[in-house]
């Protein structure tokens, strides 16, 4: 539960939120701004390539071992600092916003499995094809499938 640092109360935090994104179609991301260093953002929502690619909601995220060695370690090939917002989170369970012509529909809850260059799930919002979603059952537990995807399950 999230809970106010000053007053205790969970019901600040919208509104701490919304302060923090900068207003319109703003989000927040985490973002890795150098070598061992990551920074909380506001930036862009992200733009849908209608017919190529589905804009989702993150809900849940986690930590892969691979992003940890992503932020502290130097690459085989250098990253250009900073990363693009969100990356390189690549395990979440998000909901559709826009379809972008597939056959999902808002709402739906997703299992998102991107590939190279879509993998941004430390951003609130998602763009990716709908190749990368898998559609789960309503009433599915996010964070158990979250869970689950880093087992290929
Ligand atoms: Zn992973």
């Amino acid at each position: 539960m999230w809970v106010s640092h000053s007053t205790g109360r969970c019901d600040e935090v919208p509104r701490v939120l919304a302060a923090a994104r900068g207003g319109g179609d703003r989000l927040l991301a985490a973002q890795i701004v150098d070598q061992g260093r990551i920074a909380c953002i506001s930036c862009a929502t992200p733009e849908v390539h209608f017919g190529a690619e589905v804009l989702i909601q993150t809900l849940v995220t986690s930590i892969c071992g691979s992003d940890v060695r992503t932020v502290f370690q130097p690459a085989a090939e250098p990253l250009q600092y900073p990363c693009p917002p969100g990356f390189s989170g690549h395990e979440s369970v998000g909901l559709v916003i826009e379809p972008g012509g597939s056959s999902l529909k808002p709402g739906d809850l997703v299992l998102a499995v991107p590939g190279t260059g879509y993998t941004r799930a430390f951003a609130e919002y998602q763009a990716m094809p709908s190749s990368s979603l898998i559609a789960l059952p309503s009433g599915a537990n996010p964070s158990k499938w979250c869970w689950r995807s880093s087992l290929g399950l």
